[in-house]
Formats: C-alpha cells, structure tokens, sequence
C-alpha cells in the first residue's frame, strides 16, 4: 500500500484484464480514488476491471483518518502502525474471495497472510515485491552469507557472496533490517513476508530478461524459485492518457510542463525526482538548488511540498522558482514521471534508485545519476553504475530509514554528477548502452518479446492449475 507497489500492481491488473482476464484490485477508499477513473475509463472501453473496496481500519490501528498509504506515514511508529493495519484487511479480503471465487490472487509481498489464504481456496498466490531479480538476489545472499559480521568498520567494502558479478558493498549501505535482524521491529513481519513467499506459487517481478539475464537464471536456477518477468509494466500504459493518470489523478497544471519540454531541444533537460516515499530536509534541497544552477543544466524538479523539517518553502517555490524561470521547472509533490521521462528533450534522470524509476528511466532510454537513500536502492545503484554502466554515482553513501536524518550531500557533487551527465561527448558512450537498453526494454513486452512471452506462460499455467 505505497505508490511504489501500487501503481506497477494496477498496471499489472490492467494488462490481465486486456488479455481477457477478468480482475478485480482489492484496495481502500483513499486509494481507489486516485485510479478509479481510470479503471472507469478501461470498463467503458469493455475491459473486464473492477475495483474491491474495504474499508481501511484506521481506529483498531491506531492511525489518524486520511492515512491510508505508506507514503503518508511520517514516523517510524505510525509506519509500524500501518503495518498492523495491513494485517487487519485479511477478515475484509477472506470474505470478498469467498464470495467471488477468484482463480488466483496476486498480492503485494508484505501481505504475508496472502498465501495461506489463496490455499485455503485452494487457488496460486503469486507475490509481487516491486523490485527486481538483481536486488532480490542481493537480499537473499547477505540474508544467508552475512558478508557484513565479518568486517571491521561500517564504510570497509565486502563483497557480496555466491553473485554471478563482483557486487561490492559497505555495512553502510544495507538496510538496518538486514544487520540488525532480531532488533529491528520490522524483524518479525519479515520473517513472516519470507516463509509466506517461499510457500507461494511463485514471484511476478517487474523487470525484463535482457536487463539483468544472470540474475533471472541466479534466481530461477541456483536459487530454484518460481518467477515471471513481465515488464516494464509501464509500457502496458499506450495512450497519453494512461501515461498522464497512472499513479495519481492529476490536474491539467501538469500538462504545462510537457508544453514546457516541448520548447526545449532533444536531450537538454534533467528531471530530477526522488520518488513517492523520500523526505528530504531542507538543507538538502538547498545544495540540490545549488547544484543544479551552478550545472547551467536546464531541468525539472519534482519536489514534495511537504519537508521533514517543516520549514516555510517559499524560498524553493517562489524565489528560486522566478530566478530560474525559463532553465528550470519545478513541480510540486507529484509528476506524470513516465510522460516526462519519455519526452525527447530529457536528456538524463537523477534518481533516488527506486525500482520503478530505474525501469522507467532505463524504458526511455536515459542516462541517470544515481542517488539512493533507503530500502534496496543502493542495490539497484550499482546494477545502473557497475553492470549496466548506464549511470554516475552522486555519491551517496549511507543507507538510512525514510524519517531519519541524514548527511545532505553538496551541491557541487551534485553540480559535477549533472554535467557528466549530460555533457554530450563524455555522456555519449553512456547515453548509446541507455538508448540500446531503451529499445530492448520495449521490444520485451512486444507480441513474442522476453516478457509478453513469459506473461502468456504464466497465464497459461494458471490456467493449467485449474483444468
Ligand atoms: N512517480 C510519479 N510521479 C512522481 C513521483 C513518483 O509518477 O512525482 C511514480 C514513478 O513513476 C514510479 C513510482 O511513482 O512509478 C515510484 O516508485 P519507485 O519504485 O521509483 O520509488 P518509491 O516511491 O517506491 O521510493
């Protein structure tokens, strides 16, 4: 129940139901809203789609009305919180299978209590964790090898064990849940999410072959699991329309800045966002300001209106905004990112590493700098920077919790990460493997590509299972 898992979820379902699967997403008030029209639009369109609703169980949860999404948690408590909540939907979701007998259910990883119910119907629960094969085959190694007792200090590099690449990393990097297991209060819904995965029918990963092959074969042949590679479930989405609504409703403000791109030349603009989850403080969206002026790089900037520390923003959206008006645009809390990101004046992405930004960025072919901040995202840095070679590092080094503070990194790190970037003949060699990756991505999920090949197989299995 974040956007990260949400919006690929809906595209999922989408893509089931143009294939002539009837779909139902089960999900809550709040979040209906924010796609229900286009799910309208797809039923008008005689798609068989539908949305579920339940009720979101804010008073046995003790969360405030109006948070019904990750994204809208702002403590580590309430995040803890949210978590109950998500373990209270099992009675509401129980009741809608019993009664519309659903031949499988899809649900998202953190949804543990998925698997035992799909058997209790007998029925294949799929799990779908929103990242890919490359971090998924990270995760499980330090999970068993624990490479990171075995060093002295936080930043002294290991590498990671038993991965087809050398994958070097730092205690630094990986995520409290991983070094600090049993202490960690996300320690006992992990250990459920796990034993809940590996009793599923199997995994739908977003992702496509040819964008990590070895880590597909790692997973499937070493790791022996069961999983389809069906994406980037963002091609599913054809129409301008589909592209401008996925994720969020959103007004025709946005429409603005693809006019905006439009005045510009191919490949001379940034777009710089961090995702649906990140809170950053005020001194770092300070250096990010810093960095990108003193770039002389024209660029969009998605910022949310919201900061960590409260602080009054109009020195960002007003004063910053007027000085840079004409170079650079900068939109609040939320974008039509793959509208953006397609659009041929974008020249290069700076991105938090978020699974679905790194697909979308590699789907349209971009360059990127690298910038993560929590969950897996300093995996995926180095599948862009060291495997993939389509990427620059900023520079981040220290994995932290999404509310916890954190080192800003400086404007001219950020300056330099920018120009190499887009400067045309050091970005060149770069920006050819983004464009070859780009066309690969697109060519997967086309009628007999990796992806739509794997995706009519796993439909053809469901169908199996129940003939
Ligand atoms: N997104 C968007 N507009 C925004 C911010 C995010 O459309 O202004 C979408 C983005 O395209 C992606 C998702 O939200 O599909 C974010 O997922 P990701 O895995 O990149 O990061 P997370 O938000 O989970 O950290």
């Amino acid at each position: 129940m974040a956007p990260g898992h949400m919006i690929p979820t809906i595209d999922i379902a989408r893509e089931f139901a143009r294939r002539g699967i009837k779909s139902t997403i089960i999900t809550t008030p709040l979040n209906a809203s924010q796609f229900s029209q286009t799910i309208e639009r797809d039923r008008k369109n005689g798609l068989e789609i539908s949305i579920s609703i339940i009720k979101f169980p804010y008073q046995e949860s003790g969360l405030p009305e109006g948070c019904e999404n990750l994204s809208s948690t702002t403590t580590p408590e309430m995040s803890l919180n949210f978590l109950k909540a998500m373990d209270l939907l099992q009675e509401p979701v129980e009741k809608l299978i019993r009664e519309n007998h659903p031949d499988c259910i899809i649900a998202g990883a953190y949804f543990w209590w998925a698997t035992d119910l799909a058997l209790k119907f007998n029925i294949p629960r799929l799990v779908f964790y929103g990242t890919g094969f490359f971090p998924m085959c990270i995760y499980n190694s330090l999970r068993e090898n624990k490479p990171f007792e075995k060093i002295g200090s936080d930043s002294e590099e290991f590498v990671v064990p038993g991965m087809p690449d050398v994958i070097t990393l730092s205690r630094r990097q990986i995520p409290d849940q991983l070094k600090e297991e049993d202490k960690d209060p996300l320690a006992e819904t992990l250990r459920k999410v796990l034993a809940s995965d590996l009793a599923s029918y199997g995994m739908i990963v977003n992702t496509f072959y040819e964008l990590e092959p070895a880590y597909v074969r790692h997973y499937r042949e070493v790791l022996g699991r069961k999983a389809w590679h069906i994406g980037p479930v963002s091609l599913f989405n054809k129409s301008n329309e589909d592209k401008a609504h996925r994720g969020k409703q959103i007004s025709s403000y946005y429409h603005d800045c693809l006019s905006w791109l439009d005045s510009k030349k191919p490949n001379s603009v940034v777009y710089v966002c961090f995702g649906s989850m990140a809170f950053l403080q005020t001194p770092q969206l300070r250096e990010i300001a810093k960095g990108l002026e003193s770039s002389n790089q024209q660029f969009i900037w998605v910022v949310k209106e919201k900061t960590k520390d409260e602080t009054n923003m109009d020195w960002l959206f007003d004063d910053f905004d007027n000085k840079m008006r004409g170079k650079g645009l900068i939109i609040k809390n939320w974008a039509p990112q793959v509208q953006i990101l397609e659009h041929e004046a974008i020249g290069g992405f700076v991105t938090h590493c978020g699974w679905n930004s790194l697909l979308e960025g590699v789907a349209a072919g971009l360059p990127m700098v690298t910038w993560p901040l929590s969950a897996e995202q300093f995996f995926n840095e180095k599948l862009v920077t060291e495997i993939l070679k389509t990427g620059i590092a900023v520079g981040a080094k220290e994995w932290s919790k999404r509310t916890d503070d954190r080192a800003a990194i400086k404007g001219e790190n950020i300056e330099k990460a920018v120009v190499k970037l887009m400067a045309a003949e050091e970005g060149e060699e770069m920006r050819n493997r983004a464009r070859k990756l780009g066309d690969m991505a697109k060519r997967a999920v086309e009628e007999g590509g990796s992806s739509d090949t794997d995706l009519k197989a796993l439909l053809e299995e469901i169908r199996r299972h129940h003939s």
